[in-house]
């Protein structure tokens, strides 16, 4: 290991530091010498990295025996005993004390389903029209007659100026919200941050804001594009126990009732109410908007079945030699959708793809520094978290619970849904420009003459839905990234154009499911980049910051 490599670094980090607040352009002679300096005695455990394991943890992980890897369930049972298994075979201690695991205390709450919800005279269906549920940790939650208000987007942001709730009371109101942000509804890049969804746009932010306004229901109108799925997401993800976590106040401060209504309920209600579905969307589009459905009310009770349970995040680490209280901790979430007994056939979520894959390459990154002849300065902990489905509830509960505490913690890589598609020209990042982080991505990504390129779906705000945005949130520079939209070759195209619109349908449906068709080259040279990245900041001491921009900060 010599002197240069973290001098190389260095300098790409300091030109970022004193360069504009866009996201640190690397020096590309900088990351050409820090590139030839990629120390030789890597190359084993980079090379270690292969298709044949991940296929192998795939398909066990994935497998009808897993039962798709519900939180509390066998499943767990049978994946937190094959992560101890791989992982003491690959010499890795536990994580938390002398154990591998962190319990995380959850409740589940199972809305039934014989509920109907009614408005303006009319009983809308649950599944087909609507669904509806509630976090408040009881039997019984309710809406009697509720006054109905649109309140465009329900957003409340001062750095925008802008403020839904505006001159309006909803306290034992029902609110009518759109999905997405203004940004994305004018794909005006001066709003919001236009077409890339904010926080603001996600669904759990509504809900979140709904509740601060002190409003008894909350129902968000789902249209496909500004949501980025389908109806059928919606209801199979807001069907069947909804996790969450345990809570003196027994979630006494969140609305009553939270729910979906698909766009044609939708604009079938602003009819009722005298309005006009598209004028109000544009409307509250221009500015913060509000405006009361006439005197439409809404009506629903809705009956939870409440458990306690105990689901559980798996933390293992491989000891700096040096710092060993300094850690970089990849993540991954182990838990999917789990069993539906409901259905005819095929009853298993078998979750391959998400995320058996990312799981599985916790196990192949882990099993790589484990070949390295010189064992790293820094501590590596790999974290497989829990419900992620239900909220990213095992990420937000590590990070209310650090193992580790945040400030010895030097960055985050997650590994969600890794490329089953073939390789990639470019690393698409999320959240590009967010940290000095993708400055590492950089020099690796080189190595493999591969290029970076930014969120190919900005709209979608996938840096808020996985693990790594938790971490993110307590100030630990988080990297989420994966093989881009460029096809390596031409091979790669034609496989994408049959298999992407496979992959694409089966996203939380029963078909995520191991198939031959995948080509795990692209995931390989993703586990690489990840493995090399962590590799360069176990050794080189730096804190990675985050970008001046960045609505995150250390
Ligand atoms: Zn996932």
């Amino acid at each position: 290991m010599n002197i240069k490599l973290p001098l190389a670094l260095l300098s790409v980090a300091v030109l970022a530091a004193c360069g504009d607040n866009k996201a640190p352009e690397a020096d590309a002679t900088a990351v050409a010498k820090a590139v030839a300096n990629t120390p030789a005695d890597i190359a084993a455990s980079y090379d270690s990295i292969n298709t044949e394991q991940l296929i192998e943890h795939v398909k066990v992980l994935a497998s009808d025996e897993f039962a798709g890897r519900a939180p509390s369930s066998l499943g767990e049972k049978l994946t937190l005993e094959y992560l101890t298994k791989e992982f003491e075979a690959v010499g890795f201690k536990p994580g938390n004390g002398d154990s591998f695991l962190q319990e995380v205390p959850l409740v589940s709450l199972e809305a039934s389903t014989d509920m109907a919800l009614s408005i303006g005279g009319k009983d809308y269906q649950y599944g087909p029209d609507m669904v509806m549920s509630s976090s408040r940790i009881t039997e019984l939650s309710e809406l009697k007659e509720s006054e109905l208000v649109f309140v465009g987007y329900g957003v409340n942001a001062p750095e925008y100026n802008w403020n839904d709730y505006e001159g309006i009371d909803v306290k034992g109101k029902t609110v009518v919200i759109l999905v997405n942000d203004p940004g994305f509804a004018t794909q005006d890049p001066a709003l919001f941050t236009g077409n890339a969804m904010t926080y603001y746009g996600r669904w759990t932010y509504k809900y979140e804001e709904a509740s601060r306004q002190g409003a008894e229901g909350a129902i968000i109108v789902h249209e496909t594009a500004p949501a980025s799925y389908g109806w059928d997401v919606v209801k199979n993800s807001w069907s069947g126990p909804q996790f969450g976590f345990q809570r003196d106040d027994l979630n006494k401060d969140r609305v009553a009732v939270e729910g979906w209504v698909n766009v044609d309920v939708a604009t079938e209600l602003f009819a009722k109410a005298g309005l006009d579905f598209a004028t109000a969307k544009a409307n509250a589009a221009k500015g913060s908007y509000n405006v009361d459905m006439g005197d439409l009310t809404a009506s629903v009770t809705v009956k939870n079945t409440i458990k306690h349970s105990v689901s559980n995040n798996f933390i293992a680490t491989l000891p700096g030699t040096e710092n060993p209280d300094e850690h970089i901790i990849y993540t991954a979430h182990w838990d999917h959708l789990g069993t539906d007994i409901t259905k005819q056939g095929d009853q298993v979520y078998n979750g391959a793809r998400d995320n058996a894959t990312g799981t599985g390459a916790l196990i192949e990154v882990a099993e790589a520094f484990s070949k390295l002849p010189q064992k790293p300065k820094r501590s590596i902990t790999f974290l497989a978290v829990t419900a992620e489905e239900q909220g990213l509830l095992g990420s937000k509960f590590y990070a209310a619970n650090p193992v580790i505490p945040a400030a010895k913690t030097v960055a985050n890589i997650n590994m969600d849904a890794l490329n089953v598609n073939g390789k990639s020209k470019d690393v698409a990042v999320y959240g590009l420009g967010q940290s000095q982080l993708d400055d590492y991505l950089t020099v690796a990504a080189k190595k493999q003459d591969r290029v970076i390129s930014g969120d190919p779906s900005p709209a979608a705000g996938i840096y808020y839905r996985s693990d790594h945005f938790a971490f993110a949130n307590i100030g630990i520079p988080a990297l989420y990234a994966k093989g881009g939209a460029q096809a390596a070759d031409e091979a790669t195209a034609a496989l994408r154009a049959k298999l992407d619109p496979i992959l694409k349908s089966c996203y939380h449906g029963l078909c995520d499911e191991y198939s031959t068709e995948w080509d795990l080259t692209g995931a390989v040279e993703d586990m690489q980049l990840f493995f090399e990245v962590g590799y360069k900041l176990s050794n080189d001491g730096a804190w990675p910051q985050w970008s001046k921009t960045s609505e995150f900060k250390r």
